[in-house]
């Protein structure tokens, strides 16, 4: 029996339930679709030890509800995964979510009826669903990858990818752990595998440049404080590029002597969360001679927390400047490097060669451990509508249409898919933000369309090639000047473990969330131009 539904969502993360949330109040019917077996997306799937906001948690929750906002305490300033899943678990009670939401369900894809104007969506168990709307809330980053490292499937003790971490307490005492992987998860988890394993040996191919995180807990007093500005708080957020707390310096960093800017960097390296990256001054991001000055400020401060000048060495990024790929954001990283129990593996130098039975042997000898944890990342941005088999107009597949890289239209419509919404999809200023801001952006300004639609009976919206194509190419415009765009990281596509993505493919939007919001407003407000309707 195919169940007949006005909209379908894909993913109860922190879109699809806003989503749902947001089209159920128009009166329509939803349904959701999730893999996991709860709520809370990105939240459910990544538990491993040390996940944790980068964003203040403050700042990351959802804004729309004052109710919401009222009733969650949030205990740390960055908080910890199981209390982030927590508050997305309060959320869907509150707001009683649950009910329209099929869990442990896995999409296989969907195809437009042209006759009907129907979406029919597939489960991968052969169950169907028809729907007027498709509106996928699949995360950037929730398909994760394995490295191509030969004998991955050989080994006998634990593995993990911290993407799909389990539900059970995982121990790491008296134990011998590989971790593969320094980026912002590996960063993570790696401080804190650290402070039990037996033994922690870090496989590092490529070195970030990661800051301080300086969380601290939330007490009696500073909560009602913290309350109190929440308006602040988002209007910060609402006017900053990423939707973060901190928006950037507008001076440019060549402009001053190297005493005063070197009193930016001290002041914002000592402050909490982002400052450092997305408060600072703009031409570090598009002038390599002025990142170079804030790269030799870490650098420095790199060697005086690692006692091994060899070691300190070795965590340097020597490939690009700070701030061009996501700066993992850390509490004591650089210290666990002082630790006996903790060993550090440059594969530049010593590369792994293949993973047996009983462990890693690399160019140099053969190292047996009791776990392996790949922190090895994600097919970013598009991973997760490859595994997807979308059909628009004409059988068109999504797959195909992108197959030299994404085309969108404000990153949330895809010519010839009919009334398909991809929220964070690619080419969104959401993958490049502090996501719950620009997710309730991307939600808001979705369910306005199909309230216009449903107001006028209206059955299909489609973006026209030429809005799509223009999008395209500002997307593209809008990132030439980064210096990011000139460096391997997922921002730009690259995974050395898929093959087929070595070439440099830019899939968010570095216009700004600010730009992209007044955008998606003028399309709004012009009766939503670049777009046929039937
Ligand atoms: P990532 O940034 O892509 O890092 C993957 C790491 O694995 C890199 O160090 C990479 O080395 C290494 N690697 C991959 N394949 C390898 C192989 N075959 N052999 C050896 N090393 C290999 O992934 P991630 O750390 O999971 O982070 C992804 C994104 O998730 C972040 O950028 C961030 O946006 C998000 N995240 C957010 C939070 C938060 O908000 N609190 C926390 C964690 C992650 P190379 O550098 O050499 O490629």
């Amino acid at each position: 029996m195919t169940e007949k539904f006005d909209v379908v969502i894909i993913g109860a993360g922190i879109s699809g339930l806003y989503q749902l949330h947001k089209l159920r109040k128009l009166g329509l019917s939803v349904r959701v679709y999730e893999a996991g077996d709860g709520v809370g997306g990105t939240w459910y799937w990544n538990r491993y030890p040390g996940a944790r906001f980068d964003s203040e948690s403050y700042s990351y929750q959802y804004a729309f509800s004052q109710e919401l906002l009222d009733e969650w305490n949030w205990s740390e300033h960055f908080a910890a995964q199981p209390e982030t899943l927590r508050y997305v678990n309060f959320v869907a009670d509150k707001l009683d979510l649950r009910r329209d939401v099929r869990f442990s369900t896995y999409i296989a894809g969907a195809s437009f009826d042209e006759k009907t104007k129907r979406w029919t969506v597939r489960t991968e168990t052969g169950e169907l669903a028809e729907s007027k709307f498709l509106i996928t809330a699949i995360g950037p980053l929730s398909v994760p990858t394995m490295p191509n490292i030969e004998g991955v499937d050989d080994f006998n003790g634990d593995a993990f990818h911290t993407g799909y971490w389990p539900q059970h307490d995982v121990k790491f005492e008296g134990r011998r752990v590989a971790v593969i992987g320094t980026g912002a998860t590996g960063v993570q988890l790696i401080q804190e595998v650290a402070k039990t394993a037996g033994t922690l040996t870090v496989f590092q191919r490529n070195p970030n440049w990661c800051a301080p995180l300086h969380n601290s807990p939330i007490d009696d007093v500073e909560q009602p404080a913290i309350h109190a500005r929440y308006a602040e708080v988002f209007e910060l957020c609402r006017n900053s590029h990423g939707a973060f707390m901190h928006t950037s310096d507008t001076r440019n960093a060549l402009d001053l002597s190297k005493d005063e800017r070197d009193a930016v960097y001290e002041k914002l390296y000592g402050e909490p969360g982002f400052g450092i990256w997305m408060g600072n001054f703009r031409d570090l991001f598009v002038d390599e001679q002025a990142n170079a000055t804030l790269s030799e400020f870490v650098a420095n401060k790199i060697r005086e927390r690692v006692d091994n000048p060899a070691v300190a060495e070795k965590l340097i990024p020597t490939n690009h400047g700070f701030g061009l790929r996501r700066v993992p954001m850390e509490t004591n990283y650089y210290e666990v490097y002082n630790q006996d129990n903790v060993r550090l593996i440059d594969l530049g130098e010593t590369p792994i060669e293949r993973i047996n039975a009983t462990g890693i042997q690399t160019s140099e000898e053969n190292l047996p451990f009791d776990m392996i944890i790949y922190a090895t990342g994600f097919d970013a941005v598009v991973g997760g509508f490859n595994r997807l088999d979308i059909r628009g107009v004409n059988g068109q597949t999504l797959n195909d249409k992108w197959a030299r890289g994404p085309r969108t239209h404000l990153g949330m419509q895809v010519s010839g898919f009919p009334n398909l919404f991809t929220l964070v999809g690619p080419h969104n200023a959401a993958s490049f933000c502090n996501i719950p801001r620009c997710i309730e952006q991307n939600v808001e300004w979705v369910s306005d369309l199909v309230a216009y639609m449903t107001s006028r009976g209206l059955e299909t919206v489609d973006a026209t090639v030429e809005a799509e194509d223009e999008w395209t190419e500002h997307v593209y415009q809008s990132a030439d000047r980064m210096l990011l765009t000139k460096v391997d990281s997922w921002f730009n596509g690259i995974n050395s473990n898929i093959p087929g993505r070595q070439e440099r493919n830019f899939l968010l939007y570095a216009g700004g969330a600010p730009a992209y919001r007044e955008r998606c407003d003028a399309v709004a407000t012009s009766g939503y131009s670049g777009m046929t309707f039937e």
